[in-house]
């Protein structure tokens, strides 16, 4: 009884809600959940989680040591799979953020990618880009890893300043633009922890780098991996 009034709620928020893939937009069935099977299957995955150095560490390379580093999948502005970016970010759907981390992190956590993660700390937005977008797509990424991992989400790193866009920057210009925005809150609570930094989409990896940068600064003992949603190709 209880199972058919949860189906039947379910059919009257379809028809507000219409579940639908959000890459190629057919109806979805009683079990999918963001993508069709179509689509899940055919995601461009990265499998790069497992490299000890791999496209995201060469991104970061610096003088700041990264452990771990996982990309769900490769990002092409032109693929069908850019929507699932630009949806979770612009569109109010940080559900779409939150399925997707979800997804990624129960995909990841058998080869061991979260053994000995600490924390989850997402890439932080500056407070007005916060007020305009009304969520951080980072922390519903984040959010979403937790559920599967059970690891908590903190909110130790802050944006001190907003930083104007960065899709016409080159690679420098980007690394540039990224100095000395974050802040680490209540560093001595990080101390010898492993932090796991979470990002939508790594492209130069010039914010994330930024991310790390701050926190190895204000606390050196901890150690650093980091986790995104999409990983462009560079031209
Ligand atoms: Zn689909």
């Amino acid at each position: 009884m209880a199972g058919g009034l949860r189906l039947w709620i379910e059919d009257v928020l379809g028809v507000i809600y219409p579940n639908v893939c959000e890459v190629c937009g057919v109806s979805l069935t009683r079990g999918e959940e963001t993508l069709c099977l179509h689509c899940h299957v055919n995601l461009p995955r990265t499998n790069v989680h497992r490299d000890g150095f791999n496209v995201i560490h060469q991104r970061l390379a610096g003088k700041v040591p990264i452990e771990r580093a996982g990309g769900y999948f490769y990002y092409y502005r032109e693929s069908d799979y850019a929507a699932l970016i630009h949806r979770a970010k612009y569109n109010g759907r940080p559900v779409i953020a939150e399925r997707l981390g979800e997804r990624y992190a129960r995909e990841i956590s058998g080869d061991g990618f979260f053994d000995g993660v600490d924390v989850i700390i997402p890439v932080p937005l500056h407070r007005l880009r916060l007020l305009r977008r009304g969520y951080n797509q980072s922390e519903a990424i984040a959010r979403g890893v937790s559920k599967v991992t059970g690891l908590p989400v903190g909110n130790n790193l802050v944006a001190r300043r907003g930083h104007s866009s960065q899709t016409r920057k080159n690679s420098y210009e980007r690394w540039i633009n990224a100095q000395n925005i974050y802040e680490v809150i209540d560093p001595g609570s990080l101390q010898g922890m492993h932090i796991l930094v979470v990002d939508d989409v790594v492209t130069t990896g010039a914010t994330l780098l930024a991310c790390c940068e701050a926190i190895h600064d204000a606390q050196p003992s901890a150690r650093i991996s980091v986790l995104t949603l999409g990983v462009t190709h560079l031209r």
